[in-house]
């Protein structure tokens, strides 16, 4: 048969007709009017396996097992009717194997107009059909995850963040996060740009909106101030190509309320390029809310043993106010004496009510250090001087300590910067290391009692530390760690908290406590380190 086309003739049986057929790439079924095989070219034969000899006189469709892949039409009534017909076939090659071929059909006329065959090109598209599926496939499993995980997901197309950094390149910023720290507001128009693309259904939950549209827009909204920077440091870790970022922070629900949460951002290399970013979020409130009540219970207890501890200080206290009360009445009398006189020494008055004033103050400073420590309840940092704390706390045990016959030797570094805590916290961890230290020596009637105090700047510089070494009895090796357990006491009424309030406090600070034998081998040293910056809230 001749395949007649815009006035040119290929006659397949001629050998020239042969050879132009097989140089073309796609495959080409010649079949006569009722679909039999009259040739097939050496595309086709390396497509299905046939070759053009056992094709022949075969009926295309039987040969092929073609189904079409093209939903309800008939291909071959179309093909009548419209004289051509295009679509995707499911075929089996000689071995079996379905390959999936675009086809384009085209009726082949003689002069008269009558059907004298069809001409079938054909591409095999398997390969890209099965690429396809599988990113099918695998959307359809993202999709579900997406849907199906209980955290809550994002798709956020952070595409317009990238020009705005590089912007502020040009524009000379070479540190980020200084950048960010200094421009809030700069951080909140990354927020503005940063669009929410699909959320899951949890987070239409969580985040208490009506529908996943309802969320649609940027993400600013959901971030209140206070949680700008771990946007910002999201940014940071994305810029500087860390696969993902954690943070525990706080978003705000469409309706207002603040979410305590567990945030994730995750950069995968791929959705990075598409300006992709997926974002999962955890509901951590409960476990938020349980951490602070255990906090304040932590507090009410440390606020109790202070109070205890506060009791056992009566005398150490009374001591120390009565100082001043006697000195005010010494004063005072003498005042008195200078006034009676009969030409009163004005200015020996003014001398001595400058001191009562003095004096009253002082007892009024006792008074209200020994209030702080009994009622205050929750913590609150603030920069202070550990020499400062070390020197009060002193102060509050001086009776005590002489009243035991105990020396006392301080050491401080004079150059430490101010560590950010809670004062009245400090104090308790240094009183209760010295109460202990001195309760050690007269229990066990060491003579020449002696306390050693020491403040000093760490190794590497990022936090200070503070000695506390007794020469009493020492903590035997194998009771070390157990000292601060709660409830270890050796003393007879003692309750073993003590300690491990002083744990707890300065862990909360984000230090470290630990016990270990003096450097001349006899008492127990304690010492604590405070880390100089960033200290946990
Ligand atoms: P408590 O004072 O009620 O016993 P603590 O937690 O303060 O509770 O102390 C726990 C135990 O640690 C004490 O009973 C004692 O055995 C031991 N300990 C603490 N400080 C010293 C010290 N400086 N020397 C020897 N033993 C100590």
């Amino acid at each position: 048969m001749a395949i007649t086309r815009g006035g040119v003739v290929i006659d397949p049986a001629s050998t020239s007709g042969k050879g132009v057929l097989d140089l073309i790439h796609e495959s080409l079924l010649l079949l006569d009017s009722v679909g039999r095989i009259t040739d097939i070219n050496r595309a086709s034969e390396s497509l299905y396996g046939w070759s053009a000899e056992q094709a022949q006189g075969q009926l295309a469709d039987d040969l092929l097992q073609s189904r079409s892949l093209s939903g309800a039409e008939n291909p071959a009534s179309n093909l009548h009717r419209a004289g051509s017909w295009e679509g995707e076939l499911r075929r089996r090659t000689v071995s079996g194997d379905e390959v999936i071929v675009d086809v384009r059909w085209t009726l082949d006329r003689d002069a008269d107009g009558k059907v004298i065959g069809i001409v079938e090109t054909g591409r095999d598209i398997t390969a890209r059909r099965r690429a396809e599926q599988a990113l099918d496939d695998s959307e359809l499993r993202y999709q579900n995850l997406f849907n199906a995980m209980a955290a809550s997901f994002w798709e956020l197309d952070f595409s317009a963040i990238g020009p705005m950094l590089r912007a502020l390149r040009v524009a000379g910023a070479t540190d980020l996060r200084q950048h960010f720290v200094e421009h809030p507001e700069f951080v909140r128009d990354m927020m503005r740009a940063t669009r929410v693309k699909r959320v899951n259904q949890q987070t239409v939950a969580l985040f208490g909106a009506g529908d996943p549209q309802s969320m649609q827009g940027s993400v600013e909204p959901f971030w209140p101030v206070e949680s700008s920077s771990v946007f910002a440091e999201s940014v940071i870790a994305a810029v500087s190509q860390s696969p993902s970022h954690f943070a525990e922070t706080r978003l705000q629900s469409v309706d207002g309320r603040l979410l305590d949460v567990l945030f994730t951002a995750c950069f995968t290399e791929e959705a990075v390029r598409k300006g992709l970013l997926l974002v999962g979020i955890i509901d951590i409130s409960e476990r938020v809310a349980a951490r602070a009540t255990v906090e304040r219970m932590q507090s009410e207890l440390a606020r109790a043993t202070r109070v205890s501890m506060l009791g056992e200080l009566t005398a150490s206290i009374a001591h120390e106010i009565n100082q001043p009360l006697a000195a005010i009445t010494t004063n005072a009398e003498a005042g008195l004496r200078w006034m009676r006189r009969a030409e009163p020494a004005i200015e020996e008055v003014n001398a001595l009510t400058l001191r009562i004033v003095d004096d009253a103050r002082r007892a009024a400073d006792i008074i209200d250090r020994i209030r702080n420590m009994a009622v205050r309840g929750s913590p609150q940092r603030v920069p202070l001087q550990i020499n400062e704390v070390i020197d009060e706390a002193l102060r509050l045990l001086r009776h005590e300590f002489s009243a035991h016959g105990i020396r006392v030797r301080l050491d401080v570094a004079t150059d430490l910067p101010p560590i950010h805590a809670d004062r009245v916290q400090l104090q308790q961890v240094l009183v209760n290391l010295c109460v202990n230290a001195l309760q050690a020596m007269v229990q066990a009637d060491t003579p020449q009692r002696s306390l050693h105090l020491r403040s000093l700047r760490g190794d590497h510089n990022d936090h200070i530390q503070v000695d506390v070494e007794d020469n009493g009895p020492g903590i035997p090796a194998d009771q070390r760690d157990k000292v601060f357990d709660p409830m270890f006491t050796t003393k007879p009424g003692g309750m073993g908290m003590g300690l491990r309030i002083c744990r707890s406090i300065i862990e909360a600070h984000g230090g470290a406590i630990s016990v270990g034998p003096c450097r001349n081998g006899h008492g127990a040293a304690f010492r604590f380190a405070l880390p100089l910056s960033s200290a946990p809230e």
